[in-house]
């Protein structure tokens, strides 16, 4: 059986702001731009009893909290103490795989043989308390899924252990809402079918969940009974960027999948941004409501950048793409980073 730790610091990007500026302690802030088109990036812990959230437009969290100061993102600052971080992990870990800047996935496997993986859990926050003035929190368990789950159970500085013993019980109360791979449209659709909880889910059994959900049908049959045999990739590259939007109802005809490509664009462009990737290739996800997914690609001579260039790319691949069938989900993503850019890291994109 595996152990696995994810660790997940706990309001990053603000916990740096505030550790590097005492005036900021104690104050609700977001980093983000607070102008037009700005988005709050993180939030810091004073300012999340008003409603404000990450990703949330800078306007709406103002007008929810109109003492809230916004401080600029700085980037290099937070790659640095990420790298501290990622240098504690491997001393501790058989295997690391960083989901973003902040978060990453511990295999201890091997090293809970001689110390409990609660043992390296603990000692992991210590570390990065000492050497980067930072809380994060942790969870512990057999598998990524409810790893994850359990490091934000008791945020901030928590440690939460979800043992093998516990798993049953944990995953049949467990709202789908939760679980690895709902997003809130299709837990509206599982409510709609009745299916609320792990146990539904367990109740439903693997062919009505095929049957009405595909493959993500089989995904949720597994972790309603606590499988989830994703292993801990180490290094795993990151070779796109991409932005995709689930329909709260289903979309018919090339105007309406046209205008909804426009915020995928607009929020690519953000993540490409943050992300100094020069995206060459361009690639368009269009999933119907049966789950059949299709894609459609090209490659540019020069790399695709701005929103508008990348809408007009996302249109001329949606006109090539079959459209008989109501669509679910609509997504664009640039690979094929160019090199030119040398601040480029990829393991730093939330994506
Ligand atoms: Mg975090």
């Amino acid at each position: 059986m595996r152990k696995i730790i994810h660790v997940d610091m706990d309001a990053f990007f603000a916990a740096v702001e505030q550790r590097d500026d005492a005036g900021l302690r104690g104050r609700p802030i977001a980093v983000g731009g607070a102008a037009g088109r700005g988005v709050v990036m993180t939030a810091s812990y004073e300012a999340r009893p008003f409603g404000v959230r990450s990703a949330m437009p800078s306007v709406t969290a103002k007008r929810l909290c109109p003492d809230l100061v916004f401080v600029p993102a700085r980037m290099d600052v937070y790659r640095e103490v990420s790298r501290q971080l990622r240098g504690i992990f491997r001393a501790h870990a058989d295997a690391v795989e960083p989901l973003s800047l902040d978060e990453a996935y511990l295999d201890v496997t091997q090293s809970a043989r001689t110390v409990p993986a609660i043992a390296i859990a603990r000692k992991v926050k210590a570390e990065i308390q000492a050497l980067t003035g930072l809380t994060a929190s942790a969870g512990v368990s057999v598998n990524k899924f409810l790893a994850k789950i359990a490091s934000d159970m008791d945020k901030p500085d928590g440690l939460t252990v979800i043992r093998p013993e516990e798993v049953d019980r944990f995953v049949a109360a467990l709202p789908v809402e939760r679980f690895h791979g709902v997003g809130p449209v299709t837990a509206q659709k599982l409510h709609d079918q009745g299916l609320r909880t792990g146990a539904d889910l367990r109740l439903a059994g693997y062919e009505r969940l095929v049957g009405r959900f595909g493959r993500l049908g089989a995904h949720l049959f597994h972790i309603a009974h606590g499988r989830d045999d994703r292993e801990v990739t180490p290094d795993r590259v990151r070779k796109s960027v991409g932005c995709e939007q689930t329909f709260a109802h289903d979309l018919r005809g090339l105007d309406a999948l046209a205008a909804a490509l426009e915020p995928i664009a607009l929020k690519l462009e953000a993540r490409l941004r943050q992300a100094g990737a020069r995206p060459l290739t361009l690639t368009l996800k269009v999933k119907d409501d049966r789950f059949r997914l299709q894609t459609r690609a090209r490659r540019h001579a020069r790399p695709v950048l701005d929103a508008p260039s990348l809408l007009l790319a996302g249109r001329r691949l949606l006109d090539e793409a079959e459209l008989e069938r109501p669509v679910r989900l609509l997504g664009l993503a640039g690979s094929h980073f160019e090199a030119a850019s040398d601040q480029l890291d990829l393991f730093d994109l939330t994506v």
